[in-house]
C-alpha cells in the first residue's frame, strides 16, 4: 500500500482561521492565521516603502516620535543630575 494520508494530524495543530489585519496606514485586509483575534500592524503591503517605491520615513504609528520623547526626557534627567553634582 503506497497510499498514505497526508493531513495534519488531528489534535496538535492550532487552529488555522480567517483573521482580520488592520495596519496603522488605515489599509485593512484578511488573510489567515493561527492568531487569535484580529491583528494590528504598523506597516504592511500597502505602505512598505519596498512595495510603494517612494523612499520616505514610516512612521505611521509615531513610533519615531514616541522614541524622541523618550530621549529629550532622559537627556533633561541627565542635565539635571549633572547639575546637582555641579554644586
Ligand atoms: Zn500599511
Amino acid at each position: 500500500m503506497l497510499e498514505r494520508t497526508i493531513m495534519p494530524k488531528t489534535g496538535i495543530h492550532p487552529t488555522y482561521e480567517a483573521t482580520h489585519v488592520k495596519c496603522a496606514c488605515g489599509s485593512e485586509f484578511d488573510t489567515r492565521s493561527t492568531h487569535k483575534g484580529a491583528i494590528v500592524v504598523e506597516i504592511c503591503s500597502a505602505c512598505h516603502p519596498f512595495f510603494t517605491g517612494k523612499q520616505k520615513l514610516v512612521d505611521t504609528a509615531g513610533r519615531i516620535e514616541r522614541f524622541r520623547r523618550k530621549f529629550a526626557a532622559t537627556d533633561a534627567k541627565k542635565a539635571e543630575i549633572a547639575a546637582h553634582e555641579a554644586k
